[in-house]
């Protein structure tokens, strides 16, 4: 199957952009769900991040504690990196398994960490960025989830800055304009994918 990966930065457009694609019919893959699902109650990552991080960060319902793990990560790199080695090779094994189910021209996998987990390079076709100056996506977000200004700083910080997320792009959305403007970017490229798709391999 024809895949294309989007990623972008926190509040870059992500979300509004993979909508855009489900509109035309392109089924999408979310990375972050499928994360959601393997570390929910019986999800089949959770026994390890419990053997990994301990017990402190379950609550008393036998459910993860979300926020507390947010915050480990946050603060020691190491730790980000352990997670990530625990969830990323098991979300790529889900995500193959659900594009193995797909009958479309092609499909679209959310991975809002791309460029800073790596791996998913060679199960993708195109990779497509959406960017957007980190003004607008520390408005976007604030507008969104009334996170003050140093806390979208700091995550801002923490992520793959700009410049080097552009240069893993084979293609660029710039969205600094209205969603109307994002719609024809979408749709342009969206007949750009289904001729990518249908062409025989070089
Ligand atoms: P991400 O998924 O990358 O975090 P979202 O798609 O959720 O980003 O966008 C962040 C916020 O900005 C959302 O509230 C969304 O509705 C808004 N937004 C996205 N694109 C635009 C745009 N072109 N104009 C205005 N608001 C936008």
């Amino acid at each position: 199957m024809f895949t294309v990966g989007l990623t972008g930065g926190i509040g870059s457009g992500k979300s509004t952009v993979a909508d855009c694609f489900a509109a035309l019919g392109v089924p999408v893959i979310d990375a972050d769900v499928i994360a959601r699902d393997l570390t929910a109650s019986g999800g089949a990552a959770l026994q390890e991040i419990r053997a990994v991080f301990g017990e402190t960060l379950m609550q008393a319902d036998g459910t993860l504690d979300r926020a507390a793990l947010r915050r480990r990560v946050f603060a020691d790199s190491a730790a980000r990196r352990q997670l990530e080695a625990i969830l990323h090779p098991r979300i790529r094994r889900v995500v193959g398994d659900m594009l193995a189910t797909l009958t479309a021209p092609y499909a679209l996998v959310v991975i809002p960490l791309l460029v800073e987990t790596g791996g998913y390079r060679e199960m993708l076709n195109r990779v497509l960025v959406v960017d957007c100056p980190e003004d607008v996506q520390i408005a976007r977000v604030k507008a969104r989830s009334g996170l003050a200004h140093d806390e979208i700083k700091a995550i801002l910080a923490a992520q793959t800055g700009r410049a080097e997320r552009l240069a893993v792009a084979d293609d660029i959305i710039a969205n600094t304009a209205t969603p109307e403007a994002l719609r024809a970017e979408v749709a342009a490229l969206h007949q750009r994918y289904l001729a990518l798709a249908s062409a025989p391999p070089p």
